[in-house]
């Protein structure tokens, strides 16, 4: 049989950066090799499932182009792919590992274990069920029947001996079976199984060959391994992904900025970048290729180039990525991209205004360069739509220059202004030259106040192009004003 693998979130929060490098591991895995990925929803926890959650899990999936070969949506030969429509399965093999004395039920009431546990804590012991009802005679359970309180169904953890198994990645990991947390629950009172049973009971029926997951299941599996044993089933090959950290070498989380996915579609982050850069987390090809489209990893993904140690997930990389996906789009497709956010920002009411098209074009090509991500756009462009509020003299005077040099540049450069307006840019930008030499400073001192004055920042696109795209107009009258200031600073300080 070939490889089966399976990403199984639970719907109980937005998809994050961890999740879909998962799903990522396991969609490549399989392409790679031919197999199959499985999409499976892990929604027994009645009390944090969430709508919204499954709701983003596909949207990003989508987003993303991952595309299960069995799923709640697409269906299948083992369905159902959810396992709150599973619970008859869980609630047959609990029944039958009490049968087969592998487990049993336990009838302690909230309250009694909550005693236990305020015990545990005064006597400084580690928290943990003490197996009482492991033990119960016939007549106490005919008594607690009576009672009618609803049991749970309990694993029994083998007392002695340890529980080996083999992982990919980390090779053998050996527990002994005290150490595993006593006999956890496998049904809850209301009837749904827990993760630990529905997981295993799905793996194994689904056919699951291989499971890559978080590192943070690793203390999981060898309870999963006695409930695999009990069942007289094989285990599928393990193996636990390297954690993904922050900077400072904690587990990745909102201390570090955007986990959710959804949020750096927001900001503006392309599929093509995130997925790329989220395989390079404890992921490498060789030493130096950097760049992989999804196409590529679907070939090349392979389990023996995981890193053991943690990967790191450096926001400032991802951003670079993100550039160079942003100028690799055409320009009619960077600007479909831009649309929303210009249309979110109200600068524009939509793409089909009268005239937008080629002044849409023209922002594209001219934003192109300096784009990280899509939203970065507002401040790129907002001075072509609006008009400067405040200018602070310190932004526009050159630090080597004065106010009355600076008044200088800028007349200069307003009484070329019919030649910039004319010439080409490369044009432009030899006379601008031309101009700074004749003042005696540098182009960038040149320039500087000229581009404050038109765009209102000292960072902005190419300053001749912008030019051109606004207008004489409103480029003489920005210079003038700006002019005007300066004048005033000159006569207040005078
Ligand atoms: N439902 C679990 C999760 O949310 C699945 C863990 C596993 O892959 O076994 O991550
Ligand atoms: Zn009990």
């Amino acid at each position: 049989m070939g490889i089966r693998v399976r990403y199984a979130p639970s719907p109980t929060g937005l998809q994050h950066i961890g999740g879909i490098r998962t799903a990522l591991f396991n969609y490549f895995f399989a392409k790679s090799r031919g197999g199959e990925f499985i999409l499976r929803i892990e929604d027994t926890d009645r009390e944090r499932y969430s709508e919204a959650a499954l709701t983003d899990l596909y949207d990003t999936l989508k987003w993303l182009g991952i595309e299960a070969d069995e799923s709640p949506e697409k269906g299948g030969e083992y369905g159902s792919y959810v396992q709150s429509e599973r619970t008859e399965i869980y609630r047959e093999y609990a029944r039958r590992l009490v049968e087969s004395g592998h487990a049993y039920y336990c009838y302690c009431s909230q309250d009694r274990l909550e005693k236990l546990r305020e015990k545990q804590k005064k006597d400084k012991q580690d928290f943990g069920y003490n197996r009482r009802c492991r033990t119960l005679s016939e007549s106490e359970i005919e008594e607690y029947q009576q009672e009618s309180i609803k049991p749970v169904i309990r694993l029994k953890i083998p007392l002695e001996g340890e529980t080996v198994f083999n992982d990919y990645l980390l090779g053998e990991i050996s527990k002994k079976n005290i150490d595993i947390s006593p006999d956890p629950v496998l049904l809850k009172s209301d009837k749904y199984p827990t993760y630990h049973l529905a997981n295993v009971i799905d793996d194994h029926f689904m056919n699951i060959t291989h499971i890559l997951r978080a590192q943070e299941w690793l203390p999981s599996c060898p309870l999963h391994i006695v409930l695999y044993n009990a069942l007289g089933w094989k285990a599928p090959q393990y193996c636990h992904l390297p954690m993904v950290m922050g900077d400072n070498g904690q587990k990745l989380s909102k201390r570090h900025g955007a986990t959710a996915v959804k949020e750096f579609i927001e900001q503006g982050y392309l599929p093509e970048a995130i997925i790329n850069y989220v395989s390079l987390i404890g992921w490498s090809y060789d030493d130096s290729r950097e760049f992989f489209t999804k196409q590529e990893l679907e070939k090349l993904f392979t389990l023996d180039k995981l890193s053991k140690s943690p990967g790191v997930f450096d926001y400032k990389k991802l951003e670079w990525f993100n550039g160079h996906y942003i100028r690799q789009k055409s320009n009619e497709e960077l600007k479909e991209l831009l649309i929303p956010y210009l249309v979110k920002c109200e600068f524009i009411e939509s793409e089909t205004m009268p005239g937008m098209t080629t002044f849409l074009d023209e922002i594209t090509a001219l934003s192109k360069e300096r784009l990280k991500v899509l939203s970065d756009i507002k401040d790129l462009v907002w001075f072509f739509f609006r008009e400067i509020d405040t200018y602070f003299p310190e932004d526009i005077i050159p630090k080597k220059l004065d106010a009355a040099k600076t008044i200088e540049i800028l007349e200069t450069i307003k009484s070329h202004l019919s030649d910039v307006f004319s010439k080409s840019e490369d044009k432009v930008e030899e006379l601008f030259k031309t101009l700074a030499e004749a003042a005696g400073v540098t182009l960038g001192n040149f320039i500087m106040p000229l581009r404050v004055a038109v765009t209102g920042s000292n960072v902005s696109p190419p300053i001749i192009g912008s030019l051109k795209l606004l207008g004489i107009e409103k480029t003489t009258a920005r210079i003038e004003r700006v002019v005007n200031i300066l004048k005033d600073e000159v006569s207040n300080n005078g």
